[in-house]
């Protein structure tokens, strides 16, 4: 019989048909082995069979059932059953099969890999869960020099999400973000000294537990974060109006109000202009409201520091007395984090965690698909899927006096972790479970 299985020591000897294809092998033997204990030769003593997973063939699930003789020592009794180095005893599967199973269980449902190979899904978890904790242990990325820190719903909870902002990935996952978790990260984060930016929201317990163990972090709050609190102070404001409306009102304005007056004023359309001058001639107060938000909006727009001061100043003096009290509470916002906030303009290259934020919307998409997984199997899905694992060009630059110069080990590779638009691109393709 032709070998197809290609598995080293054994020969296939019959094929049988049916869901599960079923291969029957025989041990090729050669010569009688010796006793461990005796140096005798041993007996053949039966023979016994044993079932074995392998990689599928024909798209069909592979069993081979094993016959291996068993030998036994005339002198001390000791029986010995031959081993076979392709085997996984553990897992009752062959090694190549484990391995390809390593290969794809963070890219696909354990439920597909299941069907694929006829095992069972709980042996697929088990094979998911060794390489994960493989991958805890030898997998490092590159220490972000500007590094984001956000907040994103995964497994059913707000999980900590740390990226590199200068490369787009995602560089770790921790399980909440508390200082219990964030000093430990801190403390062991293998060349700390090297992050000079950290981008995060405005939650007050992180600036005491990154500042001892970062120290040449700067700290800058997220753009999108600040602005975001202005399009909320807004959306307290539409909603107290829109009732108001008459139904005839509400069918001229035709679309959302709430996405109207959400939409920076440059990427309304012509119908959207006229329906936002509808509302402005119904609502006066509302459309107030509007230009405070597009006008704190603004100040992101100013080219440095001095100026975006001077423009924050203005909004907050322009400021109507109490009318709007939630932009009043914005403004005190500010000032409680005023020097982190305008750091952005000290920043290089304007530091935001726009990424992380369309990282959300990704992992969500990961939650839905991947509804039943523990939060372990969705991080390792997301920080170990090998697809979207960035890899840097090997040539590390360091800053120096004559600028930007190549670090001696330049052969080396450096991994930045899972590329953010790779993981995008991904999930839209409906790939992500
Ligand atoms: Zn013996």
């Amino acid at each position: 019989m032709f070998d197809l299985l290609g598995l080293p020591g054994v020969k296939p000897v019959d094929l049988r048909p049916g869901q599960i294809l079923t291969v029957v092998v025989e041990l090729i033997e050669e010569q009688l082995p010796i006793c461990p204990d005796c140096a005798q030769p041993l007996h053949r003593h039966g023979r016994r069979s044993s079932i074995f997973a392998d990689t599928p063939m024909q798209m069909q699930p592979v069993r081979l059932e094993i016959m291996r003789p068993r030998y036994r020592c005339e002198t001390c009794g000791k029986t010995v059953t031959p081993q076979l180095s392709f085997l996984d005893e553990k897992r009752r599967a062959t090694k190549r099969l484990v391995d390809a199973i390593r290969d794809r269980c963070l890219g696909m449902t354990f439920h597909a890999l299941a069907l694929q190979t006829g095992l069972a899904v709980n042996t697929i978890k088990n094979i998911a869960h060794d390489l994960i904790a493989e991958l805890e242990r030898t997998v490092r990325y590159e220490t972000p020099v500007i590094m984001g820190i956000d907040e994103v719903s995964l497994a059913g909870e707000y999980r900590c999400v740390v990226t590199n902002l200068a490369t787009n990935n995602v560089f770790q996952i921790l399980e909440f973000r508390t200082q219990e978790h964030l000093k430990p990260f801190f403390k062991n984060l293998p060349d700390r000294e090297r992050v000079e930016w950290v981008c995060t929201d405005m939650w007050r317990p992180f600036k005491r537990s990154f500042s001892e163990y970062l120290p040449n972090a700067r700290l800058v709050i997220d753009k999108f974060h600040v602005v975001k609190m202005a399009s909320d102070a807004l959306e307290d404001e539409r909603k107290k109006y829109q009732a108001t409306l008459t139904k005839d009102e509400r069918l001229q304005v035709k679309k959302s109000i709430r996405w109207l007056t959400l939409k920076r004023p440059g990427n309304l359309s012509p119908a959207e202009k006229k329906a936002l001058l509808v509302v402005r001639e119904t609502i006066p107060a509302l459309g107030l409201a509007y230009d405070v938000k597009e006008a704190f909006f603004r100040i992101y727009d100013e080219p440095d520091k001095e100026s975006a001061m001077r423009a924050f100043e203005a909004w907050e003096t322009a400021l109507p007395d109490d009318d709007l009290p939630k932009f009043t509470s914005l403004a005190k916002t500010v000032h409680n984090h005023y020097d982190d906030i305008f750091a952005y303009w000290d920043s290089p290259g304007r530091i935001t965690n726009a990424y992380t934020e369309c990282l959300n919307g990704l992992i969500k998409l990961a939650n839905r698909t991947g509804r039943g997984y523990s939060y372990e199997i969705i991080r390792a899905k997301t920080l170990y899927a090998k697809h979207a694992r960035k890899v840097g060009s090997g040539t590390r630059l360091i800053t120096t006096s004559q600028g930007a110069v190549p670090t001696k080990r330049t052969s080396e590779t450096i991994e930045y972790g899972p590329h953010i638009p790779t993981l995008i691109d991904i999930a839209e393709a409906g790939g992500l479970d």
